[in-house]
């Protein structure tokens, strides 16, 4: 196991389109939050097994909503824990209301990535939105990182309500000119739980098709390849935590609602703070729910993640890992779908980008 995780649970206030973990920080919840997390690496580090990690992300949630000094006690909590490779990929997700220059100066050294969640660099779209930051920080937030010599990823949100292309195109083409390293492209939807589906917005919601073919066009000839469903980047600028993921590696979870992946299982810790703070403090598992990834499900989820990328499922390794029959039943079902969409060379089988547009309906054959 070399890839860990490290979920970060505050934000500043909460996106109404938002569904991952996290809720605004009080006072007492960072201390809470670190003595939590240092007891779980203490009792969970040993899984690395003494590996090297290669790839390590701090996600979140925000996690630059962590005041600097926090931040100072979490970077020595996992360098006196882990033993990261000397090319480990360090990546810390940021948000440009909260990144601040002390964060990026304690960075220095240990992050080397920072993922930046500009979603848009239209303001009255970042309204609409619920973000705390506007285009002008967004900017001054890539332009920090870059300046300080981190790589940099975007992240970008499109098919919102009246969004239309060519406000689209103005979004991608100024994301291009500050020239990140990788650019991740989301379709806004509408997921339960969240305050916008308490609107009555689902009719509202752009039909982002054109929008995502056009990024597939732009980005490109931009110098971003596709390599991903969502995920454009330079030559060699590949997230390899998330390709990790996504190739069914394995990858340790820690802090509140983490997933793990070890051996045969996947496990999620308790979402809530003051739950996995209990569960560490009375020397439990934060575990709340495990599978087995042996089963069938699991083997056909295992072949969704990789579809998601441009390297597809690999046979041999697919078939080593799940059985032959398994094997076979996918490659069938993939059969039906033209070659415009699925390519099967015998070796591996992906989707091409015209699969990618209409990648949900090919994962339904196989789920
Ligand atoms: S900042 Fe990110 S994690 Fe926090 S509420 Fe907004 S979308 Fe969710």
């Amino acid at each position: 196991m070399k890839s860990v995780y490290i979920h970060v649970p505050f934000c500043e206030s909460k996106c109404p389109y938002c569904a991952f973990s996290s809720a605004v920080k009080k006072t007492a919840d960072e201390e809470t939050y670190l003595k939590a997390l240092e007891a779980e690496i203490a009792a969970r580090s040993p899984l690395a097994r003494g590996n090297a990690i290669s790839t390590l992300y701090i996600g979140g949630g925000t996690p630059t909503a962590l005041s600097p000094s926090a931040w100072l006690g979490l970077i020595s909590i996992i360098k006196g824990a882990f033993r990261l490779a000397p090319d480990a990929e360090v990546t810390a997700e940021a948000n440009p209301s909260t990144l601040s220059p002390r964060h990026v100066g304690l960075w220095r050294g240990f992050v080397n990535r920072v993922s930046i969640g500009v979603q848009s660099f239209n303001d009255a779209e970042l309204a609409f939105l619920g973000r705390v930051h506007d285009t002008r920080q967004a900017e001054e937030a890539a332009l920090l990182c870059a300046d300080a010599g981190f790589k940099t990823s975007f992240d970008l949100m499109f098919g919102l309500p009246g969004q239309t292309l060519r406000g689209w195109g103005e979004n991608l083409r100024r994301a291009a000119e500050l020239s990140p390293d990788h650019i991740s492209a989301y379709q806004l939807t509408i997921e339960p739980g969240t305050l916008f589906a308490d609107l009555p917005l689902s009719g509202a919601l752009t039909d982002g098709y054109g929008h995502y073919r056009f990024a597939q066009w732009f980005l490109p000839r931009k110098g971003y390849g596709q390599y991903e469903v969502a995920s454009f980047s330079k030559p060699g600028e590949e997230s390899r935590h998330n390709l990790n993921y996504w190739a069914d590696g394995e990858y340790l979870g820690l802090g509140p609602s983490a997933w793990s992946h070890i051996g045969a299982s996947r496990s999620k810790n308790a979402p809530d703070l003051a739950e996995y703070a209990r569960m560490m403090a009375s020397g439990k598992s934060a575990s709340v729910y495990e599978e087995n990834l042996a089963r069938a499900p699991n083997a056909r989820q295992a072949a969704v993640l990789a579809l998601r990328t441009k390297n597809g499922i690999v046979w041999r390794s697919f078939k080593e890992r799940h059985g032959k029959t398994l094997k076979d039943e996918i490659e069938e079902k993939l059969a039906r779908f033209p070659k415009s969409l699925v390519i099967n060379d015998g070796t591996a089988v992906r989707l091409t980008p015209a699969g990618f547009r209409v990648a949900n309906k090919i994962w339904e054959e196989i789920i």
